[in-house]
């Protein structure tokens, strides 16, 4: 029967210790969390500058919420599109230098959205084999031959590029690697887009807010431009809220707006989240010193970690990862942190690669230098 096979599955996911179960948290986003009415003390989340729990934002939500109601009633081409979308679509182009911007109403559905919009069958997406599960997803709906070089080796792209027939290339990049936290070689990107007329598409979910000048992003942060360069930054992580949007040429945009099925064919995003979110913007704009204080806890964490047999990837970002590799072990690993009342999250295949199992440690500025210290002191300890 089919269920069987279900249970069968769900059996195997235990044996290989992948069953993946949910915490449900009693508190807002914060990283003085409380689980089963226990405190603990979080590295878990994505939320960069401390915005998923900062009272104005909140407040411009419910205040959103008063001027534009609950929802939006329709898809944005029929007619659940507003002057708030228009003025946070023109905001974000302003704040990112690009002509445009459309917003979407998550990264995944950008992603979904923009690889078929630019490609089909017949064309080519080179995607760096790190990029997050939503690009691969994305080029999979785009019918296009996928090719996937070796994390960041220009080399082996170059040299796929060059032989590719294909009509139209799309060379695909996460900014930042989720898993990993460094940084992709963009500058380098855009040139190889530029000798093989490709277009650039960069994935900054973890850039966003966080690199760059005023939190601009990883593109900003290398100060380029084109209009081969097709950006997508998200509004879930550091800005604190949701969403996501895609920046770039007018033209561009508007072919995207026209052909990504993700945002044809999808009910708006409330209206009142557009205008949370405009706050969301003016307070990663003015946001330097959270950015600082998140840069100093980066290097209180690398400078007091002393690991021997566990290894610290290199990472500028906040996504610091500590690779334990078997993942039982690392299951363990973040047990014993539990037991310690410290949240770090055990993340396994198929999220990272098969044999690569990890904590991944992420700071956010709404830490102290004390948290980090105790986070670092309890490794130091449980460390083989
Ligand atoms: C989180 C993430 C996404 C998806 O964005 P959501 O807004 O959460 O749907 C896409 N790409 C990367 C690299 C991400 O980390």
């Amino acid at each position: 029967m089919l269920i069987d096979d279900l249970r069968a599955g769900l059996a195997d996911l235990d044996i290989r210790a992948l069953r993946r179960r949910r915490r449900s948290l009693e508190t807002q986003c914060s990283p003085r969390a409380v689980i089963d009415g226990r405190p603990m003390l979080a590295f878990c989340s994505n939320d960069y500058l401390g915005l998923a729990s900062e009272p104005l934002l909140a407040e411009a939500l419910a205040e959103g919420a008063r001027l534009w109601g609950s929802g939006s009633g329709a898809s944005a081409l029929v007619s659940g599109h507003y002057a708030v979308v228009d003025e946070l679509e023109q905001a974000l182009a302003g704040f990112c230098g690009t002509e445009r911007a459309l917003a979407f109403g998550t990264g995944y559905l950008a992603n979904l959205g923009i690889l078929p919009a630019f490609s089909g069958r017949g064309d080519e997406i080179f995607a760096d084999r790190l990029n997050h599960a939503s690009l691969v997803d994305a080029a999979l709906l785009a019918r296009a031959t996928l090719t996937r070089y070796p994390h960041c080796d220009l080399d082996r792209l170059e040299h796929a590029l060059a032989h590719s027939t294909a009509r139209r290339k799309l060379i695909v990049s996460d900014a930042v690697f989720s898993m990993d936290g460094d940084i992709a070689p963009l500058p380098a990107l855009l040139e190889l887009a530029e000798r093989h007329d490709a277009w650039l598409v960069v994935d900054d979910a973890h850039g966003f807010g966080v690199l760059g000048p005023g939190g601009r992003g990883s593109v900003a942060h290398f100060g380029l431009s084109s209009w081969r360069l097709i950006y997508m930054g998200t509004l879930g992580k550091a800005a604190g809220a949701a969403g996501a949007f895609v920046a770039g040429n007018a033209d561009v945009i508007e072919w995207l707006m026209q052909k990504a099925r993700s945002y044809v064919f999808t009910t708006a995003p409330p209206p009142a989240l557009s205008h949370a979110l405009l706050c969301s913007l003016r307070l990663i704009e003015d946001g330097t010193s959270r950015r600082n204080h998140l840069q100093a806890l980066i290097a209180t964490l690398t400078g007091h970690l002393d690991l021997q047999r566990w290894h610290l990837l290199s990472s500028r970002t906040p996504i610091q990862p500590i690779v334990i590799g078997d993942n039982q072990r690392t299951l363990d690993v973040a047990a014993r942190l539990q037991q310690e009342s410290i949240w770090v999250p055990a993340i396994r295949p198929p999220t990272v690669p098969v044999g690569s199992a990890r904590l991944r440690i992420s700071l956010t500025a709404a830490h102290t230098h004390e948290d980090v210290l105790r986070l670092t002191d309890t490794l130091n300890r449980l460390a083989p």
